[in-house]
């Protein structure tokens, strides 16, 4: 199972991802969760892509194709692997077919979470990250229900930084979806439901 997922910010790809996981054991490789790790971290990667994220933007391909490449050949990848916010744009998604065709594999399914703008306006501005174990909730969380870690509001949901990601992602990774319909893989759920019908129709539609 090698899955692409598209979806504005906020479209419930991560929480899809980790329900598809937990389910199938393929790897979730997350490049926003990789890079809040950097950030954290303070690694040189780190240090180079925080201002671009705090802003909104998308930080330069150099900084993550190579790290996207190294996470596909990790051990646990091998069974299969489920790409969260990446490729963003088309040279991303030339560089991992490129990456992928070396390695002698290929993308299943390229799943689009489809929410409308409006939606994920709403969505982002009350979304709250738990700083322990990353778990997504909304204001309504005080601690986090799944590890009583404290909840917080990432700096790029905050309503000055929600709309430029969003005309980002028109701009650069919306194009994606004619990429991968010109391709044939691509597949859409409506998100705009509860996580659980969400869910039982990302399987259905990957025929899980
Ligand atoms: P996300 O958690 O996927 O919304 O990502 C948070 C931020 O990390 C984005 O707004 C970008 O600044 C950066 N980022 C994540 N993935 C990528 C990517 N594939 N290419 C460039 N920037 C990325």
């Amino acid at each position: 199972m090698n899955i692409v997922l598209l979806g504005a910010p906020g479209a419930g790809k991560g929480t899809q991802a980790q329900k598809l996981v937990a389910e199938f054991g393929v790897a979730h490789i997350s490049t926003g969760d990789m890079l809040r790790a950097a950030v954290k971290a303070q690694s040189s990667l780190g240090v180079k892509a925080k201002s671009f994220m705090d802003a909104g933007t998308l930080v330069p391909d150099e900084l993550i194709i190579d790290l996207v490449k190294e996470r596909l050949d990790a051990e646990d990848a091998q069974k299969g692997f489920i790409l969260d916010g990446f490729p963003r744009n088309t040279a991303q998604a030339v560089a991992l077919d490129d990456a992928l065709e070396t390695m002698g594999k290929s993308i299943d399914s390229a799943l689009l979470v489809d929410v409308a703008a409006d939606v994920i306006v709403a969505r982002l501005s009350g979304r709250r990250t738990c700083k322990v174990c990353g778990y997504t909730g909304t204001a309504a969380n005080e601690v986090c229900p799944r590890c009583d870690g404290e909840m917080y509001q990432r700096d790029d949901d905050k309503p000055e930084t929600i709309k430029h990601r969003l005309d980002v992602y028109e701009q650069q990774t919306s194009p994606l979806v004619e990429y991968y319909q010109q391709r044939g893989l691509l597949n859409k759920v409506d998100g705009d439901r509860p996580v659980d019908v969400v869910y039982l129709d990302v399987k259905d539609q990957l025929g899980l």
